[in-house]
């Protein structure tokens, strides 16, 4: 049965790293026997420059009626003076609208040999490889009512959850410890906040559906804190959009490189991927990109959309062996000898096993 991909590379090194996570992609298919088929469509600038709006009708349409979707970045300076609607960034915004997705998942783990990467020491950031499952369209982000009310100068935003949303967010940090080392850490702010007291009992009665997986509660602000001084400890972070918006954010410099980190935003349909990087214009165009956030995201796309464990295990090991043979694009050489956006892809896409 062919499972059908729609890419969108999008702008700036978004074509570079998307053709690398291709490369990876087709070694995997051929690997294992699955028979895949792309469609490329625009979106963002490249939309844009075609005339066209920044999500295309005809690359929503190709979205939805696709298995996954892998986007590498939008984000052209030459469209930074249009409303924010009209800009690139306004295609991936519609593009989650239009994919109906609520969950994000943002794995941050450190890979062989990048221990020293990042800002952390590297005996505290060894070891560290977690996932953090952040609920995508309820809270704070979306309630109502909110606005200003300038006659008595307040401000004011609603944080609001149901059931039915915190249920659904927990069965996909659940489902993805199962495969993991089966911890889930649910954040929230309970000792403050009635929808964290709603979020802390939904989620400890679904736990009850997951015997085999542990759970614990944190506080955000003490997750905060141990996310820098103990990223081991944790598997699985479960948490609501606003916490997770920081966190996320806060994990993702455990691994030493921005273009080391892929996403994944799921719902009932076809999920996005994406590098967590944008379209890095002071880079674009010269085959100097990291493209593993990239090819990071395709093993996400197999794992969550097509239901590939073993493949997206395959690309794991095969980015894990290639740097653990010393293999460096610019950004993780620190001045050294290194290779380039697709080179580093061919080897990955060698090391496929
Ligand atoms: P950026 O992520 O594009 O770049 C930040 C820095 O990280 C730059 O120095 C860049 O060279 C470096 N970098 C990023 N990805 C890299 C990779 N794969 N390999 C090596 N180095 C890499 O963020 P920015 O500069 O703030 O934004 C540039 C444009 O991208 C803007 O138009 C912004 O709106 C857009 N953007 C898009 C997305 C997205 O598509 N999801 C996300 C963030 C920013």
């Amino acid at each position: 049965m062919r499972q059908s991909i729609v890419l969108l590379p999008g702008d700036g090194i978004g074509p570079e790293v998307v053709a690398g996570a291709r490369v990876v992609l087709e070694a995997v298919a051929r690997r294992f026997g699955r028979e895949l088929a792309f469609e490329s469509c625009p979106v963002g600038g490249a939309a844009l420059r075609q005339g066209l709006p920044p999500l295309p009708p005809a690359t929503l349409a190709a979205c939805q009626g696709a298995e996954g979707v892998l986007l590498g970045a939008v984000g052209d300076p030459a469209f930074d003076h249009l409303p924010s609607s009209e800009r690139p960034e306004g295609g991936l915004l519609a593009l989650r609208k239009g994919l109906r997705v609520y969950a994000n998942l943002r794995p941050a783990r450190i890979w062989p040999g990048c221990e020293g990467a990042g800002p952390l020491k590297p005996e505290v950031a060894k070891g560290s490889d977690l996932l953090i499952v952040r609920e995508l369209t309820g809270g704070l982000y979306f309630g109502e009512p909110r606005g200003i009310d300038r006659a008595a100068g307040t401000a004011f935003n609603t944080m609001r959850y149901s059931v039915a949303e915190v249920e659904r967010i927990a069965r996909v940090a659940f489902d993805a410890a199962q495969r993991r080392r089966r911890l889930v850490t649910s954040v929230d702010k309970a000792n403050v906040l009635e929808t964290s007291q709603l979020w802390r009992t939904v989620v400890t009665r679904i736990a009850r559906d997951y015997r085999e997986v542990t759970l614990q509660h944190m506080y955000v602000d003490a997750c905060a804190m141990a996310l820098v001084t103990a990223p081991s400890r944790f598997d699985v972070i479960l948490t609501e959009n606003l916490f997770g918006d920081i966190l996320s954010d806060e994990a993702a410099v455990i691994s030493g490189s921005i273009g080391l980190l892929p996403s994944a935003s799921i719902g009932d349909g076809p999920g996005l991927f994406e590098p967590v990087h944008g379209s890095a214009p002071d880079i674009a165009g010269r085959d100097i990109a990291n493209p593993i956030g990239a090819i990071a995201s395709v093993a996400m796309l197999l794992e969550h959309s097509l239901g590939a464990v073993e493949e997206a295990r395959a690309i794991d090991a095969a980015i894990d062996r290639v740097l653990t043979d010393g293999h460096r694009t610019a950004d993780l050489a620190g001045g050294g000898a290194h290779v380039s956006c697709s080179r580093m892809a061919d080897l990955i896409a060698a090391a496929v096993t």
